[in-house]
C-alpha cells in the first residue's frame, strides 16, 4: 500500500464538469467524452458517474485497462458505449476487450485480424473504430489502406463496424485553420469511400476546440476532452470568447507549515536563487515537486492565500515551497493555500499555472490530479 505524506488534496466540483458538458452539448448535440488518463486527473468513474447522470451514454477511455475499469460499473446492458482511444497493446487486451463489449480503437490491419481472432473464439461480435492518421502522423491507417480494410470489414463475421474517426492538430490555433481544413477534407474522403462499400458507421472527428471553433466539422458524434474540465481550449487567442462559458472543475490545496522573517539580503531555499532586496516575511507550505507541484514553478508561480496571491520565492523543493507575504499578518501555520482556483481577485486559473510552469493545461490536471481527491457538486 502506498504511503501518504503528502498534504495536497485536489478538490473535484463535478457539477461544473456537467455544467461543461451541457455547454458543449448546446454546441453539438451528440459527444462521447474523452475521460482517458483518469479523467486528466479527475477521476475516470467519478466524471463518467456524473456525466452518465446528465445523459452521457459513450465515453473515450485511454486503454483498455480504463475501459474495463469503466465497464464494470457501465455494463453494456446499460447501453453505454465504451471505446478505448489507445489501441490494444497485448494480446490478452483483445479478449479482454472482446469479453467487455469494449470498441477498440485501431489503426494496423493486424490489430483488426487480431480482434477477428478473439471475438471468433469468444463466438462474440466485436465493436471496432478505425483510427485514420490524417494530419498528426502518430498512430492510424491512412487512405490508401481504405480497399484493404473494406476487404477486410466486409469479410470478417466477427466484426462490426461502429465508428470511423481522426484527431485534429490545431483546431485551438488562430494559425491552424489551413491545416484543420486538409484533414476534415481527407477525413471526408476516407469515410465517403467507406461508405461507398456499403459500410455504416458514425463518423467522428472535433475534440473541444474543432466543436467550438469549427460547427461546419461536427460529423455523426464529437469527443470533447479539456472543455469538459473547464479550461478554455483558446486562451489566447481570436477565438477566446468562443470557451468563456467553461468552469473550471479542479482546485489544488495545501497548508502552510511555517511562517517566519527573511531579512533583507537573506537568501532562501536551494542554490540562494532568491535574494531578499528587503526585509520580507515567508511563508513554506507543504507543497513541491514530489507532489507534482513543478520545479518549473520556481521564483515563478504564484499561490492564492486567502484570496489574494502570494509569489513563489527561491526554488520549489522536494516537499516545501516558500512564498512571500510581506506585509502580511493574517497568514499562520495551519492555513489552507490554493496551488490552483482559490478566490477574490488570488483566484488561479489552470492557464496561468500551466504558463508559469511552461505547460499547458492538460499536463497540470494531469500531475496535480495524481494527488488525493475529494469530490464534491
Ligand atoms: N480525441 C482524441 C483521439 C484525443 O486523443 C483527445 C485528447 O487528447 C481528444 C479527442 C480530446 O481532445 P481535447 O481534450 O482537446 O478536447
Amino acid at each position: 500500500m502506498a504511503i501518504t505524506y503528502n498534504m495536497l488534496e485536489v478538490q473535484v466540483d463535478l457539477k461544473r464538469i456537467v455544467d461543461n458538458y451541457r455547454f458543449m452539448r448546446s454546441r453539438a448535440a451528440r459527444l462521447m467524452p474523452v475521460i482517458k488518463a483518469d479523467a486528466y486527473g479527475h477521476g475516470l468513474l467519478p466524471v463518467a458517474k456524473a456525466l452518465a447522470a446528465a445523459g452521457a451514454d459513450a465515453f473515450c477511455v485511454g486503454s483498455v485497462g480504463e475501459a474495463v475499469t469503466l465497464r464494470r460499473e457501465r455494463k453494456p446492458d446499460s447501453g453505454c458505449r465504451v471505446v478505448s482511444l489507445l489501441g490494444p497493446m497485448d494480446r490478452e487486451d483483445y479478449a479482454e476487450a472482446v469479453s467487455h463489449e469494449v470498441t477498440l480503437l485501431v489503426g494496423r490491419h493486424e490489430q483488426l485480424e487480431l480482434l477477428q481472432v478473439a471475438a471468433s473464439s469468444a463466438g462474440r461480435m466485436a465493436p471496432v473504430a478505425l483510427k485514420f492518421d490524417t494530419g498528426m502522423s502518430r498512430l492510424g491507417f491512412s487512405e490508401a489502406d481504405v480497399p484493404r480494410l473494406i476487404q477486410t470489414l466486409t469479410t470478417s463475421p466477427n466484426l462490426r463496424l461502429e465508428l470511423v474517426t481522426s484527431h485534429l492538430a490545431t483546431a485551438d490555433e488562430d494559425s491552424g485553420v489551413d491545416y484543420v481544413l486538409a484533414q476534415a477534407e481527407r477525413f471526408r474522403a476516407i469515410t465517403a469511400k467507406l461508405s461507398a462499400a456499403g459500410l455504416r458507421f458514425q463518423a467522428n472527428l472535433a475534440n473541444s476546440a474543432g466543436i467550438l471553433a469549427y460547427p461546419e466539422l461536427h460529423f455523426d458524434l464529437q469527443r470533447p476532452g479539456i472543455a469538459l474540465y473547464g479550461s478554455n481550449p483558446f486562451l489566447g487567442t481570436n477565438h477566446e470568447e468562443l470557451g468563456r462559458p467553461l468552469k473550471q472543475a479542479m482546485s489544488v490545496t495545501t497548508r502552510i507549515l511555517d511562517v517566519h522573517d527573511l531579512p533583507r539580503g537573506g537568501t532562501i531555499s536551494y542554490g540562494r536563487t532568491y535574494t531578499a532586496p528587503r526585509d520580507m516575511r515567508v511563508a513554506i507550505m507543504a507543497a513541491g515537486y514530489a507532489d507534482g507541484y513543478s520545479r518549473g514553478l520556481s521564483n515563478k508561480g504564484q499561490v492564492c492565500l486567502k484570496g489574494s496571491r502570494a509569489p513563489i520565492l527561491g526554488r520549489v523543493c522536494m516537499q516545501l515551497t516558500a512564498v512571500d507575504i510581506t506585509g502580511r499578518e493574517d497568514v499562520h501555520p495551519g492555513d489552507t493555500v490554493h496551488l490552483l482556483g482559490g478566490s477574490g481577485r488570488g483566484y488561479i486559473s489552470v492557464e496561468e499555472l500551466a504558463g508559469w510552469w511552461g505547460t499547458i493545461s492538460y499536463e497540470s490536471f494531469c500531475i496535480l490530479g495524481l494527488n488525493r481527491r475529494v469530490y464534491f457538486g
